[in-house]
């Protein structure tokens, strides 16, 4: 499966997602574009760009203050995009 920016689901509130739910869109093939707070362990993913959490290809797009909630509750200031 590949990035597809001509279908993306947004989830700028991670915390109104089960972690489930967001697998089984990944396994889906669908890419999401999802909103995080940009701390240790997302900024190690980013430059990776694989996600342990997600199990999932993981590339920013753009830093912007207030964009969503981080899955921890957090105010976002990322947002990302995810694959498989
Ligand atoms: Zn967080």
């Amino acid at each position: 499966m590949s990035k597809d920016l001509n279908n993306v689901v947004e989830v700028l509130d991670m915390t109104k997602v089960e972690i489930q739910e967001i697998q089984n869109m990944l396994e889906e093939g669908k890419t999401l574009l999802i909103a995080l707070e940009n701390g240790e362990h997302v900024a190690n993913s980013l430059k990776e760009g694989y996600s342990n959490f997600l199990g999932a290809n993981i590339e920013l797009k753009e830093e912007k203050e207030n964009c969503g909630v981080c899955g921890c509750g957090k105010p976002a200031n990322i947002l990302a995009y995810a694959w498989k």
